[in-house]
């Protein structure tokens, strides 16, 4: 049993396993056309492409299992290349796995490995690498806009940029394997000067992918919103308040430390992590020197923080450990104090002003991303930035070689290696390891 086995019928589960009204069975194979009839003993060719009620048989003892819709995706034209059967029965797990049970028991079929519907249709040219990785990605997501991003890179705006960027790269390989090929005096030469800025136009433009990784990596792990502010100020009811009234809440994380908690939810189509630094400091020094360690590092990772204090000096008191961030300042406990300043006031009593401070986190999530428009284009992974920075390395210390004049054969040579060590991002040739290092790191039925 192996992903490399690809004349082997394959079946999972499609949808997540537990109660549900529909459970979705999907099976891809080369010819699945007599499994399809043998399933709801009927004698045609099933017609691809739509979806049609059918009574399914057990293969092993031919009685019922379940009546459900069923559909006939049929080769080339479908996700993994193959012919696929897609079942939808009845939910809740018995019935899927009864099905899947006398598919693998009748021996025409096998369970398939994490990823392997993906590997399919990566080896049969239906997605590339950096589209199947966004396809297991989206599975994943939590926000809005990670879900946009990763829709782009599978619909190939990051594949589309990076085939651009293969492509000057041939064309320097071409340009320099053409006047290997020729006689000296037979052909116009490009100097040094001409494939040194070649090469660094190449560069800017693995620069302008790999700089996105920082925003990717927000995207991921979402903006970090900290609630600061002296002991007492209602710091942890405001926090609670919030997750009370947000109904988009994804999870909630234990603290790593006593003096941190932390909670997930969604504002505006965004990931946050809203952080309670319920540090039991009793002054501001404290903090300054050192003393709630935890809570200066959140500082310091912090995205926007979110002052709490019930009156001026409270704010005051953070001046200076606040500095550069983007703060919103809130003002406490509204129902027993009249707030004069213009910061935004509220109170968990009541409940005003929450609408006002999530539209104002909203606001800050939006300056953050804005302000690094072009460094927010794509969204990019680990493995992915580790290759363009690689090539990047390289692509620089090329340069140094054209600066000491290396031979012209020794130049092709080493941009061949580069083109190769690019390749990997989308097309990888050594199969083993994506198999290895990606697919099999994905979820059994996708
Ligand atoms: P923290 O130490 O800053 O996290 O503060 P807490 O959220 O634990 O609140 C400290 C005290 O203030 C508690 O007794 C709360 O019940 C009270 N408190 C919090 N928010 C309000 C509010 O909006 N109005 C009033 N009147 N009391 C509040």
């Amino acid at each position: 049993m192996n992903y490399l086995d690809t004349e082997d019928n394959i079946v999972a589960l499609a949808t997540a396993s537990g109660l549900g009204s529909i459970d979705v069975i999907r099976i891809s194979g080369n010819n699945l056309s007599l499994l399809f009839q043998k399933i709801t003993k009927t004698k045609t060719h099933p017609k691809p492409n739509i979806i049609k009620k059918h009574t399914i048989y057990s293969l092993i003892s031919g009685d019922i299992v379940d009546t459900g819709m069923l559909s006939f995706f049929s080769t080339p034209a479908s996700f993994t290349g193959q012919d696929i059967v897609e079942i939808n029965c009845h939910g809740g797990g018995y019935i899927a796995n009864t099905i899947i049970d006398f598919l693998c028991l009748s021996k025409e079929v096998r369970l398939a490995l994490p990823g392997e519907f993906l590997f399919r249709a990566y080896m049969n040219n239906k997605v590339d690498l950096i589209q199947a990785e966004s396809i297991n990605e989206m599975i994943s997501s939590e926000s809005g806009i990670h879900n946009n991003k990763s829709l782009e890179n599978i619909d190939g705006k990051l594949s589309e940029k990076i085939l651009i960027i293969k492509k000057s790269l041939i064309n320097l390989l071409l340009i320099i394997e053409h006047e290997l090929d020729f006689d000296e005096s037979e052909i116009l030469h490009i100097n040094n000067v001409e494939i040194s800025q070649k090469i660094k136009d190449i560069i800017k433009h693995i620069d302008s992918v790999s700089e996105c990784y920082f925003f990717s990596k927000t995207v991921r792990s979402g903006l970090r919103v900290l609630m600061l502010g002296k002991p007492n100020v209602g710091k942890s009811s405001i926090y609670n308040h919030m997750l009370g009234v947000n109904r988009s809440i994804v999870a909630d994380i234990p603290g790593t430390t006593r003096d941190t908690i932390e909670s997930i939810l969604e504002i505006g189509g965004h990931k946050i992590v809203l952080i309670d630094s319920a540090g039991s400091w009793e002054s501001i020094d404290e903090i300054e020197s050192m003393g709630i360690a935890k809570t200066k590092d959140e500082i310091e990772l912090a995205n926007i923080i979110i002052l709490v204090g019930e009156n001026d000096k409270d704010i005051t008191a953070f001046n200076k450990i606040v500095k550069n961030k983007n703060v919103i300042v809130v003002m406490s406990k509204n129902d027993i104090h009249n707030h004069k300043n213009n910061f935004l006031s509220l109170s968990t009593e009541n409940s005003h002003g929450f609408s006002e401070l999530l539209t104002k986190i909203l606001t800050g999530v939006n300056e953050y991303y804005s302000n690094n428009k072009a460094k927010n284009e794509y969204l990019i992974n680990r493995r992915q930035y580790q290759i363009l920075k690689q090539c990047n390395n390289s692509l620089k210390s090329l340069l140094k070689d054209i600066n000491l004049n290396i031979n012209r054969d020794v130049l092709a040579e080493l941009l061949h290696i580069i083109l190769d060590d690019y390749n990997n991002i989308i097309d990888p040739v050594d199969r083993e390891d994506i198999i290895n290092n990606i697919f099999s790191g994905f979820c059994v039925g996708k």
